[in-house]
């Protein structure tokens, strides 16, 4: 299975099932962001997280897997879509710590801060909902999550395996639900299967789709269509200009007087934009003349 996401329904059992792989989009952005070995780690198993999460959500809609924690990552954000989209960025960037990577991951995060999900609807409304973070994995956290805001039972299993030399090999996510009056023992098998690592083991055998869903949840799963995943930033100058036209006229000006140009770093594509004294000096004459406008008129 190449980098993307598939859905399952198992109609008989009641249950549903999301599949992401990310391996191409992780290696991808562990370039864009110059991350270390451990700071790549996690932010992998992130964005396989985030992937499942947005895939949870309807049309148009998004969510921000936000990170905060006391270890040297420091903390993390994912901003992902229900299109397959996504963005995000680590703070502690430079983060490589020796051993086991799942167990460095753990030490990363150091024991302490909050995991929160904030679900932002299409209309603008939004609802954030957190948990504490122990001295944990992120989907060790991220079960508790689920448990604490789903109220729906939920198995899930992140993996980071190497391939070769490459230790961001093939890096999936994978979330079994129990639908309204569906099987909730299934779920749980499925939760202890994954404890015992039969994720894993697929993951590690280069298991289909398919093969993956069976290894952890059993027989009865039909595929549904897929979705791409993709990392995508929507930042542009227009975005850039009207963050800077926010400042108001006195404070454009100010900006011109002191600094002399804009410049703006995107910190999830890195793209730099510059606005120079003659382009904020434009939008600040037009924001003066709009203020002036009604006043002219009358
Ligand atoms: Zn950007």
């Amino acid at each position: 299975m190449m980098d993307g996401l598939a859905r399952a329904i198992d109609p008989g059992r009641g249950l549903r099932a999301l599949l992401v792989r990310v391996g191409d989009l992780a290696r991808m952005v562990r370039m864009l962001h110059g991350l270390a070995p451990t700071s790549a780690w996690v932010f992998g198993e992130a964005l396989a997280a985030a992937a499942l999460l947005a895939a949870l959500q309807k049309d148009r809609e998004r969510i921000n897997l936000q990170l905060e924690c006391a270890g040297p990552l420091r903390g993390l954000f994912v901003d992902a879509d229900a299109t397959g989209s996504l963005r995000g960025y680590v703070r502690g960037a430079g983060v490589h710590l020796p051993g086991d990577p799942a167990a460095a991951s753990v030490a990363a995060l150091g024991g302490g801060g909050t995991l929160s999900v904030l679900r932002v609807r299409a209309d603008g409304g939004f609802y954030r909902s957190a948990v504490e973070l122990r001295r944990e994995s992120l989907s060790s956290a991220l079960r508790r999550w689920f448990a604490a805001s789903e109220q729906v039972e939920t198995a899930l299993a992140l993996e980071v395996l190497p391939e070769g030399d490459e230790p961001l090999g093939r890096l999936a996510g994978l979330l079994v639900q129990r639908l309204p009056d569906g099987d909730g023992a299934a779920v749980a098998a499925a939760r202890t299967a994954i404890e015992a690592g039969a994720f894993r083991q697929a993951l590690a055998a280069d298991a289909s789709a398919p093969a993956l869903l069976r290894a952890v949840a059993g027989e009865g799963f039909e595929l549904l269509a897929g979705q791409e995943l993709a990392y995508r930033c929507g930042c542009s100058v227009e975005r850039v200009r009207s963050a800077v036209t926010a400042l108001g006229s006195d404070g454009i000006a100010d900006l011109v007087a002191t600094v002399g140009q804009a410049e703006v770093d995107c910190e999830f594509c890195h793209a730099h934009y510059v606005l120079d004294a003659v382009e904020l000096r434009d939008l600040e004459r037009r924001l003066r003349a709009a203020a002036a406008a009604p006043g002219e008129r009358s």
